[in-house]
């Protein structure tokens, strides 16, 4: 003889330990076959939710033990639970349990997305089975647009959508007015002799009399067992769709559950910003501190780019944060002219310079004033837009002339005249106007300031009254390597000055100090911009925690219907990492739009973006996510199901 569908022999169950424990089961037998209609009565506070949450693998006993069709259920883990759940049993509450976020065809769904079967399947079994209970025109409707009798029948369905060979309902009709009650026992009714079992719990004692048997219960044990009319022959002969397809796989599960996180995520769309916040900002900023970063780089390079890739410039001191270089007067000419003659020297020029105010007319600006020598321009491969450069006899003359920038040229002769053989006032010295460069990029010091160009020794002579130079610029013959030109002037100088009171740049050494520098920089800000991140991860996971307790109800629904433990994980995991992800992305969003601000406002600050930084901040944010969602979706998946369902 085939072993009974439920068998319950000696099934205790004690809450709490010590002075708090109760027995709410105390040694309960009772044997259920398939095709029975089953009523448990008894005064509340009896035993009667106990016992339903036991046959339905909900809960545990503590003693005895319980099998369904044989097969014993003690040794078996939460997921084997879930899948005797989904397997063999329907659930209805008395407060229906409906998702609020998903329409009725959706809510019906749920237990197949935990069986895996295929949307097509489903959601055609869904919606057949809603028409079947009289709400064809309702599948789209959500739960708050439905009657009470209305909602308790999508409950229905959804306990069906997986076959249901038992139902289990637990005061289904005690929430509902005396019509809608009585349609929801007729259909139970109907249900039964189609072969379902049914086990109904219930206080009243109408309602109990419509089934076939009824179990009385009273302080956990069974004091009456009546049967009152034969049970159902009838076998459940419905065919259900096959779990199967991609579905049944990890990642078919993982789209569920991204599809759900979704949901659950436009249904609290204020709550979803408010989490995200804190990520929005802490990828904006260090999206913006690593561009503007970039920018600053790139700024700078090509600042001094002008210098060229083949020059040496020589300073006096032991490097640009030397406080005394001012005070070193040893770099001179003489060292000037010992350069020009080796043979690794294309091109010498000594420099100093001053800033003076000069005047043409009514006009009057502060300049940059530069002594150079004749070879300068050929250092500094200038070109000139008009007029000639002077020559070495005229730095040998200390001669007024002057040869200046585009920018002196646009500020002093505004009106387009003709600035050759002009003479203009630098301080008080007259200087007439020898040429015009062409604008190039480079050297320190804003470009936007007048550049003017005059021989060295008319500077020395006439503005500082001092011999020392500020700079020896040198350009390294073609085929000489950089690196053996700068140790053979290293050398050289050295030995004429008996001790190293100098330092050479080079564009090469620049570039990497400002790289390394700005990059130093965008460390600094960016690690402090990551903090801002931890604190909003850290918000991100205490909203989640909360989030977690109010879903209990959720939560405890979808492990009745057949959840494993790792769908819940999942799932909030999903939730967690998109929230997280989508802040990255708005925080991208918001560091372009403070970039484009700073642009329009006229800044002369740039961000430099690159998909680089997008990508791993994006990266970064979801990592977030997956890290401070851990601990409210390990809650969430810990939760026992009768504890979550009960809790509301
Ligand atoms: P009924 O459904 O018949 O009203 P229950 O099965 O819900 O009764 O409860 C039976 C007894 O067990 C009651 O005394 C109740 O207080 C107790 N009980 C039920 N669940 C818990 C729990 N989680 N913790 C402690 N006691 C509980
Ligand atoms: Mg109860």
């Amino acid at each position: 003889m085939a072993p009974p569908l439920i068998r319950l022999s000696g099934v205790r169950r004690d809450f709490g330990t010590g002075e708090a424990a109760v027995t709410a089961l105390d040694g309960t037998d009772l044997v259920i076959e398939a095709g029975e209609m089953v009523a448990i009565v008894g005064a509340s506070g009896s035993g009667k939710s106990t016992l339903m949450n036991i046959i339905g693998c909900l809960d545990r006993p503590t003693g005895g033990s319980y099998e369904i069709d044989g097969r014993p259920t003690a040794s078996l883990d939460p997921d084997e639970l879930a899948r005797l759940r989904r397997e063999y049993f329907g659930f209805v509450f008395q407060r229906y349990h409906l998702l609020p976020e998903l329409s009725a065809l959706a809510n019906v769904e749920v237990p197949a997305i935990y069986a895996g079967v295929e949307v097509e399947a489903r959601r055609g079994r869904a919606a057949r089975l809603l028409e079947r209970l009289g709400l064809g025109a309702r599948i789209g409707h959500r739960p708050s647009e439905l009657s009470g009798g209305q909602q308790q029948r999508v409950s229905i369905a959804r306990a069906l959508m997986n076959g249901a060979r038992i139902l289990l309902a637990d005061e289904p009709t005690g929430a509902l007015d005396k019509a809608s009650g009585e349609d929801m026992l007729a259909l139970i009714e109907e249900l039964n002799r189609e072969g379902h079992t049914i086990v109904l719990v219930t206080h009243d004692m109408s309602v109990a009399a419509r089934a076939h048997r009824i179990v009385e219960i009273s302080d956990g044990r069974i004091v009456s067992d009546r049967r009152t009319a034969p049970r159902s022959t009838a076998t459940p002969g419905e065919v259900l769709p096959k779990p199967g397809g991609w579905l049944s796989s990890g990642l078919g599960r993982l789209r569920e559950a991204f599809g759900m996180a979704l949901k659950a995520m436009a249904a609290r769309k204020l709550r979803t910003m408010l989490t995200m916040l804190g990520i929005v900002i802490g990828i904006a900023a260090v999206v913006s501190v690593v561009a503007l970063g970039e920018g600053a780089r790139q700024r700078v390079l090509a600042n001094i780019a002008g210098l060229g890739t083949n020059t040496l410039e020589i300073f006096p001191g032991t490097g640009f944060g030397d406080r005394r270089a001012d005070r070193v007067r040893t770099l001179t000419v003489q060292d000037a002219e010992a350069l020009a003659g080796q043979p690794y020297a294309a091109a010498v020029t000594p420099t100093v310079s001053t800033s003076a105010t000069v005047r043409f007319g009514n006009v009057e600006a502060n300049a940059l004033v530069n002594g150079v020598s004749a070879a300068y321009f050929d250092v500094r491969g200038s070109i000139l837009a008009q007029g000639s450069f002077f020559t070495q006899d005229d730095v040998a003359r200390l001669s007024q002339v002057v040869v200046i920038d585009e920018n002196a040229r646009s500020v002093l002769f505004p009106n387009g005249e003709n600035p050759i053989g002009a003479v203009i006032l630098i301080g008080n010295v007259p200087c007439r106007v020898l040429g015009v460069m062409q604008p190039q990029q480079g050297g320190f010091g804003s470009s936007q300031n007048p550049q003017l160009f005059l021989p060295y020794t008319a500077v020395q002579g006439r503005f500082l009254g001092d011999l020392s130079l500020r700079s020896i610029t040198l350009r390294v013959a073609d085929e000489v390597p950089m690196d053996a030109a700068q140790e053979a002037v290293t050398e050289l100088l050295t030995y004429r000055h008996r001790t190293q009171d100098f330092f050479i740049f080079n564009q090469g050494a620049i570039r990497e100090a400002v790289t390394s520098s700005t990059e130093t920089m965008t460390l600094m800000i960016s690690s402090i911009a990551v903090i801002s991140l931890l604190v909003g991860g850290i918000g991100v996971m205490n909203i989640m925690l909360v989030s977690v307790v109010e879903r209990t109800g959720e939560i405890g629904l979808r492990m009745a219907v057949g959840a494993r433990r790792s769908d819940i994980l999942q799932q909030f995991l999903i939730e967690a990492s998109l929230v997280c992800f989508l802040g990255g992305l708005l925080g991208i969003g918001l560091a372009l739009g403070i970039g484009t601000a700073f642009k329009t406002a006229g800044a002369s600050i740039t961000f430099v973006y690159s998909g680089e930084a997008f990508a791993v901040a994006l990266a970064c944010s979801t990592l977030i996510g997956l890290t401070f969602g851990f601990l409210p979706a390990r809650n969430a998946a810990r939760l026992d199901p009768v504890a979550a369902l009960s809790r509301d």
